[in-house]
């Protein structure tokens, strides 16, 4: 018998409340159909749950679920009832930092020449997969404000590198380009204005790459990659780079995808489990509860927590069942289609159902 495998189910906010269901949906209907032992424990965590108690991650929760997952899918948090946004960050930074999860990962593939926004390349010229540094830089929240609403004010945030940090993301994006046969990983930084910090991520570059002889580093500067990936997306097919800059690039990357309703995403202590699975979009106040989202982030996420426990084959029949609904116009507006949420959901779990047989 196999071993069950526990999932954490955090809906969450917004069209996360929406996208979630069809995802699990999908999930259980392809586990039934290949015999999977999965256990889903769906958590009542997001913005109704702290208005309604104050309750953010409990300790007990994160302790069980570190101790028992495998894995866990979140939807979306964020909500405009909860302006300092302090439930998301607790629950997401909870997460990200309390087991270390350093790697996001971002893949942007174009699934459809439709959805391709660049009129000299279609589909087949997108096929890249961003590294973005998940722990440290920017956003990690050190600095402070002195003086605040006076003409003097002064706001700080510091941008925190340490070598074992780039290293190991360095390393996760190598290994990455190894495993899947790709030919070179770009590099990208600003290290010709910041002089210290992106310094340190040149050199580890360098020296890590040594490492790896079979694929091409290849440094580039963030502003100079924003260009070539609209230009000349071909060439580039992994990314690795700093907190900040990856969260940029990525919204390039789901442009270039077909928008955020198609763009998926894990955080990953490679080696170490659990991941954390999400769509990349956020909880899209503003069209949450009309049965507008688009469903196939989530799935496209899905397939990805598919394919890290091994089944690669699942992954790719989501994927490309995915890219036959957009084909067919079974989608939503987002994407050229004219269903809802659910309704396209129910077109690609059929879908997804035949191909298994
Ligand atoms: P948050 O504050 O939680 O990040 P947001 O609205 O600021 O939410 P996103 O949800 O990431 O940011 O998305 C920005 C916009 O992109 C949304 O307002 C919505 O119009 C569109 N969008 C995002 N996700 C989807 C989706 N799954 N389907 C359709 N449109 C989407």
């Amino acid at each position: 018998m196999a071993e069950t495998v526990r999932i954490a189910v955090i809906p969450g906010d917004g069209i996360g409340q929406e996208v979630i269901p069809e995802a699990i949906h999908l999930l259980r209907a392809i586990a039934e159909r290949r015999g999977l032992a999965l256990e889903l424990w769906p958590l009542d965590l997001g913005a109704d749950r702290y208005l309604r108690d104050g309750t953010t991650l409990p300790t007990k929760t994160f302790e069980e679920l570190r101790d028992t997952c495998q894995a866990i899918l979140v939807g979306a948090l964020g909500d405009p009832r909860v302006p300092s946004n302090e439930h998301a960050r607790d629950i997401l930074f909870g997460f990200r930092f309390g087991l270390d999860l350093y790697a996001n990962i971002r893949p942007v593939r174009c699934l459809a020449d439709r959805l391709s926004p660049l009129k000299a390349h279609g589909a087949d010229a997108i096929d890249l997969v961003v590294f973005r540094e998940n722990t440290e830089g920017l956003y990690v929240g050190v600095g402070g404000q002195v003086r605040r609403g006076t003409p003097d004010e002064i706001a700080i945030n510091e941008d925190i590198n340490t070598r074992k940090g780039v290293e190991r993301i360095l390393r996760a994006a190598f290994d990455h380009a190894v495993a899947h046969g790709k030919k070179r990983v770009h590099m990208a930084d600003k290290s010709n204005a910041m002089r210290h910090a992106h310094e340190l991520w040149l050199r580890a570059f360098r020296e890590v790459a040594r490492e790896y002889p079979t694929v091409e580093p290849v440094h580039v500067y963030v502003d100079a990659l924003c260009l070539y990936m609209v230009q000349d997306p071909r060439s580039i097919e992994v990314v690795v780079t700093c907190n900040l800059f990856g969260d940029i690039i990525t919204d390039l990357g789901a442009a270039l995808q077909g928008g955020l309703g198609m763009a998926a995403s894990m955080n990953v202590h490679p080696g170490r489990r659990p991941a954390l699975f999400e769509p990349v979009h956020g909880s899209a106040p503003n069209i949450a509860g009309q049965d507008l989202a688009n469903p196939f982030a989530s799935a496209l996420t899905v397939g990805m927590l598919l394919g890290w426990l091994g089944h690669q084959d699942l992954e790719g029949i989501v994927e490309r069942c995915v890219r036959d609904c957009v084909l067919a116009g079974e989608c939503t507006r987002d994407v050229g289609g004219a269903l809802g949420t659910r309704a396209a959901a129910e077109a690609l779990r059929g879908r997804v159902l035949r191909a298994l047989g």
